[in-house]
């Protein structure tokens, strides 16, 4: 698990946390949550984008809305409108369209140009082989292991790959069913992201076979919706209704191809 990779999604981070307590509180005394990491590695990065996150925190009470990381270079936008998009910026079909050195959505002056993307996928293939062939069509093999979710916000939605491209993913039946699964705790949306290159879970899914998923957690608007909901959402509405998600992603990270 990943999350705030995009700064401003303050609630990504929160459930990360959420889910580091869970798994160590529980674990001894909660049967679910022990059968978990006495058979299963978890590995999780609560804030991906800590530059742009002491951005958002440097508004105090009024949060900046910095959703890149903090990379200027060559950059005269005005602030928080510099940064890189670390979810733009990943080596797996890099490109594509984007936007201009200021926009929300800029994806960097070349493939994984940005140290938090290298770090991330150095990461991930020290832990995963590569488990999927290099063809656009070729699916990850029903042995491959791992689950990965990258937490953002907003929508209520649980997207699988791809995003490179709007055609099918290779394995789109077995992500989708998974994904209907962790769907069935959260009442979020599955459905396919299309029109973002460069994004974490493309890589995950693409270069190395992962079951990848980003969630979009909560709604557009209302006191728990946006960037920036009421902190006690966390706790009244996101957590509990991703417990069961996260759950079933560690459950199923053996085979999450298998069915
Ligand atoms: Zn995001």
């Amino acid at each position: 698990m990943i999350a705030q990779i995009h700064a401003r999604e303050l609630a990504t981070g929160e459930l990360a946390w959420r889910w580091i307590d869970h798994v160590t509180r529980g674990y001894g005394t909660d049967a679910e949550v022990t059968s978990i990491p006495d058979t299963t590695e978890l590995w999780v990065v609560p804030v991906v984008n800590p530059d742009g996150v002491d951005i958002v925190a440097s508004g105090g009470s009024r949060p900046l809305m910095q959703r890149k990381n903090a990379n200027d270079t060559g950059a005269s936008c005005p602030a928080p409108g510099y940064g890189v998009d670390l979810n733009r910026n990943s080596t797996f079909k890099w490109g594509g369209a984007g936007t201009s050195r200021c926009g929300e959505t800029y994806q960097g002056t070349a493939a994984g140009s940005e140290p938090e993307t290298r770090a991330v996928e150095a990461w991930f293939k020290q832990l995963f082989p590569d488990q999927r062939g290099p063809g656009d069509t070729e699916p990850a093999p029903v042995t491959t292991r791992g689950v990965m979710i990258t937490v953002h916000s907003y929508g209520n939605l649980v997207m699988p790959p791809w995003g490179w491209t709007w055609n099918a993913n290779p394995n789109a039946s077995q992500l989708a069913a998974l994904g209907g699964k962790m769907a069935a705790s959260n009442g979020y949306t599955v459905v396919a992201e299309g029109d973002t290159t460069g994004t974490t879970d493309d890589f995950t899914h693409g270069n190395l076979g992962i079951a990848s998923y980003t969630f979009e957690i909560g709604s557009g608007s209302g006191s728990c919706g946006g960037f920036f909901p009421q902190y006690s959402c966390v706790d009244s509405l996101f957590w509990p209704n991703n417990r069961g998600a996260f759950l079933t992603a560690a459950k199923a990270a053996k085979a999450p191809c298998a069915g």
